[in-house]
């Protein structure tokens, strides 16, 4: 343990949050070592929105805020300091122009993660921040609950404050390992559990296979378990080789993979018909009947659902798709109407962190200052980013925390 250099500033992790905690506080000043475990900074950020960067998106305050949930209230004062159009005027004065081509989801126009990454590289060179490489944080040193520095691979680093951004767990590869975690229980700090969140599902149910082709829009999906039938959520759905995916599914995996822990697996409801309800549905097919009158069952089905999956809807109702309405015993033809609008999985497993993209968990928002983001534990010590027990859906939700609670954090820290 030597090299005992002296800062002001210690940003532990250069991933989104830790790179915009360092820009805002070197730009009042600060002289600031930012410590990045692997060989290069910025690594998931690149890897973002499947490398085109979704990096925030256009929702008011109010619903970007209720989309993290009851814990949502926290973020009020880093957005309050900086949004999504902070963020926007931000990356235009660092040459990177942006926009919303769907009218919600953020991008920049290239639409390459590299670019928003060499900005953000660039300005932390032409402020001098001092970026260290390889670098594994592995202890805080402290005394008489202040803090004065880390020690990382072995150099003791000293600073007035440290600012702890190293992410969740989710992409270990990406660098985030949950270092964060037992970096702040050595300040005392408590860890709400951590579940991989965003992440495609399995199901036990083999059919899905059968149906990989199409995305399903509007899928509704809702939990099946007594006492949880509120979870529920629709959006795009896909079914995989061994399970579920597509958007719905991502958001959804971070209420099902708590209940998975839980109860070992979590029974649903699917309704694929695009948000249709039974009535609806009746109707069409009654529609459908009358130009067709010949139709087999599955022609009909196929006014609603693409053919393979129409055809499992009929397996499932043990229906033969060939037979024709009339032909359908009145038993089965509830049965099918049943599972057309409640098609039931049951989802079974995960491939854990090293799929998820979001950590659902982490440092205890009640032990951290929402308007500083310091540590109401230690003084001196701040956190940002995924780090904290913050997790929000798709649509650049949880980049544009990142960058809000980096930019509070950075300015706070020293303040
Ligand atoms: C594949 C993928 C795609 C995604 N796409 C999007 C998207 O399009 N839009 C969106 O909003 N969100 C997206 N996310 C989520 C988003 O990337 C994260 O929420 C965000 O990057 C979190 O930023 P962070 O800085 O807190 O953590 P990270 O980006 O994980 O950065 C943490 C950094 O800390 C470093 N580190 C960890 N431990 C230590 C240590 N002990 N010492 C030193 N350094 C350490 C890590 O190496 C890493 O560089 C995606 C995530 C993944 C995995």
């Amino acid at each position: 343990m030597n090299d005992r250099i002296q800062y002001d500033l210690i940003v532990v992790g250069a991933g989104a949050a830790g790179m915009m905690a360092a820009i805002a506080a070197a730009r009042k000043g600060q002289k600031v070592l930012l410590l990045e475990k692997l060989s290069k900074p910025g690594r998931k950020l690149k890897a973002t929105g499947g490398g085109r960067c979704n990096l925030s998106n256009t929702s008011s305050r109010e619903s970007f805020v209720k989309k993290f949930g009851r814990q949502g209230k926290f973020m009020i004062p880093a957005l309050s300091n900086f949004d999504s159009q902070n963020l926007c005027s931000f990356l235009c004065g660092l040459g990177v122009e942006t926009h919303a081509p769907d009218g919600f989801r953020i991008f920049p126009v290239t639409h390459d993660a590299t670019t928003v990454y060499e900005a953000f590289y660039k300005e932390i060179q032409r402020l001098e921040i001092v970026l260290l490489t390889g670098q594994k944080v592995s202890q805080l040193l402290h005394d008489h609950k202040t803090i004065r520095g880390v020690v990382s691979s072995g150099a003791v680093y000293e600073a007035k404050s440290v600012i702890i951004a190293t992410g969740g767990r989710g992409y270990p590869s990406l660098g985030a390992e949950g270092d964060g975690y037992v970096l702040a229980q050595q300040a005392g700090h408590s860890i709400v559990p951590v579940f991989p969140a965003m992440l495609p599902l399995y199901t036990r149910e083999t059919w899905v296979a059968n149906c990989r082709a199409d995305t399903i829009g509007k899928a509704e999906i809702r939990v099946a378990l007594s006492g949880y039938e509120k979870l529920k959520a629709d959006g795009d759905l896909i079914f995989t080789r061994n399970g579920v995916a597509g958007p719905v599914i991502l958001d959804f995996s971070r209420e099902i993979v708590p209940l998975l822990s839980r109860f070992g697996e979590v029974p649903v409801k699917l309704n694929l018909s695009g948000g249709l309800n039974e009535e609806t549905i009746q109707r069409k097919l009654v529609k459908s009947r009358e130009k067709q009158p010949m139709a087999a069952i599955i022609d009909n089905l196929c006014e609603i659902f693409n053919r393979p999956l129409a055809q499992e809807l009929c397996r499932l109702a043990g229906i033969e798709p060939e037979l024709r309405f009339r032909q359908i015993p009145g038993h089965l033809r509830e049965k099918l109407m049943k599972i057309l609008t409640s098609t039931p999985l049951t989802i079974t497993g995960h491939d854990g962190f090293d799929a998820a993209m979001v950590t659902r968990g982490g440092i205890s928002l009640k032990e951290v200052k929402p308007e500083s983001l310091e540590s109401r534990l230690m003084k001196g010590l701040h956190f940002c980013g995924e780090v904290l027990d913050l997790d929000g859906p798709c649509g650049g939700f949880n980049l544009q925390w990142a960058f809000s609670s980096g930019y509070l954090a950075g300015n706070s820290a020293l303040a």
